[in-house]
């Protein structure tokens, strides 16, 4: 569910024949990590798991073939980004269009010119790494370089439909600065960035058990995905931010709260059924968001729909 980490290097080799993996490890060995899989569907598995910048792999191969396992890693999400090189004793311009038809990025052909193989492989780790910060940036949040919205909606997206399939319950948790109109006007707009950064990185450090994910939801509003995670489960986290929270004694002498910047906190979990949406998850903690305002702000509130 994080982002694939295509800056690592990290080189698959996918064939059939262990000679021409011994090859390519002994050309290749120095520009990456190298893993290898001598058939389609292990090396299918392998990239799910590990997620490579890039996968040289061989079109003859018993069960599926290159091009199959090439379509098949282009469809899942979890390896879609990888980029694949196709590697073949046919040569011609139809294996070529085949190749890249099957979502390939290039093409090498057998038997193999050292020079070249390696002169491919370093170009496209290099335009990997440089799509993979491209990607990164996309999915972020300028000034907290938290997660942006965008992603959190897609990543709620996924967790939703992976808890309802898993019958887990799901929690949600929307977090609003209290009084932050009233700070920005007393210390200006300037140091209420720096303040806002201060609690993103707070929030971020404080959630980190797996799968969590913390992303800025507009203006001073947070969210934080927690998978796995029941309605006593989710108080308990909403009061530890609080707590969190008031800890980092940031002065904000205009609250009307607290002599420091606090935060409000709206959550709700769920074991998501198949007439349940995320908008009605996301509608049901900024109802409890909003009591935790009218009951006085610095507190969190679970929501006990449905
Ligand atoms: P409440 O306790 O009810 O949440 O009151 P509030 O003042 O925090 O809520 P309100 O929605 O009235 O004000 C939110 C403020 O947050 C107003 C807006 O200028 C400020 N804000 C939103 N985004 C940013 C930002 O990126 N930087 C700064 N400095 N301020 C921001
Ligand atoms: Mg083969
Ligand atoms: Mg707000
Ligand atoms: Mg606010």
């Amino acid at each position: 569910m994080a982002e694939s980490d295509a800056g690592s290097n990290l080189i698959l080799i996918i064939d059939d024949s262990v000679d021409t993996i011994r090859l390519l490890n002994g050309m290749l060995k120095d520009q990456g990590k190298i893993l290898f899989a001598t058939n389609g569907e292990a090396g299918i598995q392998l990239a799910q798991r590990q997620q490579p910048a890039l996968i040289l792999l061989d079109v003859e191969m018993t069960g599926m073939n290159g091009y199959e396992v090439c379509a098949a890693l282009k469809t899942d999400p979890a390896t879609k980004d990888c980029a694949v090189i196709i590697v073949t004793a046919n040569s011609g311009m139809e294996h070529e269009i085949a190749a890249l038809e099957a979502g390939a990025v290039d093409f090498i052909s057998k038997p193999f010119n050292p020079p070249v193989v390696r002169a491919r492989v370093q170009t496209h780790l290099r335009l990997q790494q440089h799509s993979a910060m491209m990607r990164q940036l996309a999915n972020r949040d300028g000034l907290t370089a938290l997660y942006n919205r965008r992603y959190f909606d897609e990543m709620l997206a996924q967790e939703f439909e992976r808890h309802r399939r898993q019958q887990l319950p799901l929690a949600l948790a929307i977090i609003d600065v209290d009084h932050f109109k009233a700070y920005n006007d007393h210390y200006g707009h300037p140091q209420g960035d720096t303040c806002l950064q201060g609690v993103a990185n707070a929030i971020d450090t404080a959630t980190r058990r797996p799968g969590e994910l913390v992303a800025r939801y507009g203006g001073e509003e947070f969210t934080v995905i927690l998978p796995h995670t029941d309605a006593a489960g989710a108080e308990k986290y909403g009061r530890w931010l609080c707590q969190h929270i008031q800890e980092l004694q940031i002065p904000h002498q205009s609250s009307a709260t607290a002599p420091t910047v606090t935060i409000s906190v709206g959550l709700v979990s769920l074991v998501p059924s198949a007439q349940d949406s995320t908008q009605q998850l996301i509608a049901a903690a900024d109802q409890a968001l909003y009591q935790a305002k009218t009951d006085g702000r610095n507190r969190a509130i679970v929501n006990n729909w449905p």
